[in-house]
């Protein structure tokens, strides 16, 4: 997608440790025209899927899935990464984060996702696909289906990707970076 490419040459920043900062327009500040021409771009790539739910990850991933859910009038879930107080019947797995070096539950309430329902997981970044994989696990645990998994941004140098379409899963992402060695973004 050529407008969030532009904006991630002109805006991303490179961290050590193969990090890409793009927080002053997904991470923390948002471009939400920006974020709206994501999801119409994953309604495009996804059109000859069928599902019923997106399903997202707290916190980046919520944007681009309820607007995704807006275009498509379908409901947004996103799965916790604290058991709220209030939720007692609820599925739980396990994600090694990237970014953040260490492990954090995620739980999503078992009447939220269920055998009834077909998802579309949407998410900010795909790196070594730990999330992606965790939320196929709540999503196997609690016997929905995937139809997909759509990424804002991927890194082709993590395995993340590699590893999901070995799967059979059909994902998509919008901007692919190759690699941030020496601090310069390439984008496929
Ligand atoms: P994975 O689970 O695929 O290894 O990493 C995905 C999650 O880690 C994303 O949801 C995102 O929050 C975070 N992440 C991974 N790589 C990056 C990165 O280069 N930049 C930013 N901002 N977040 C990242």
């Amino acid at each position: 997608m050529q407008e969030l490419k532009d904006r991630i040459m002109r805006d991303g920043r490179c961290l050590e440790g193969g990090i890409l900062k793009v927080d002053n327009f997904i991470n923390h500040q948002m471009d939400p025209m920006l974020m709206k021409a994501c999801a119409i771009e994953f309604v495009r790539l996804f059109a000859n899927e069928k599902f019923n739910k997106i399903v997202t990850i707290e916190a980046s991933g919520i944007a681009p899935a309820i607007l995704v859910g807006s275009l498509l009038n379908l409901p947004v879930v996103f799965a916790k990464k604290k058991v709220p107080s209030t939720m007692d019947n609820y599925l739980m797995t396990e994600v090694f984060s990237f970014t953040k070096r260490r492990s954090y539950e995620i739980v999503v309430d078992k009447r939220f996702l269920g055998p009834n329902d077909r998802v579309l997981f949407i998410d900010d970044f795909l790196a070594n696909g730990n999330a992606a994989k965790g939320v196929l696990d709540l999503v196997n645990k609690s016997g929905a289906s995937l139809a997909g998994m759509g990424f804002i941004i991927e890194k082709a140098f993590q395995q993340g990707g590699e590893e999901l379409r070995r799967q059979g899963i059909h994902v998509e992402s919008l901007a692919i970076v190759e690699s941030l060695d020496n601090c310069e973004i390439k984008l496929r």
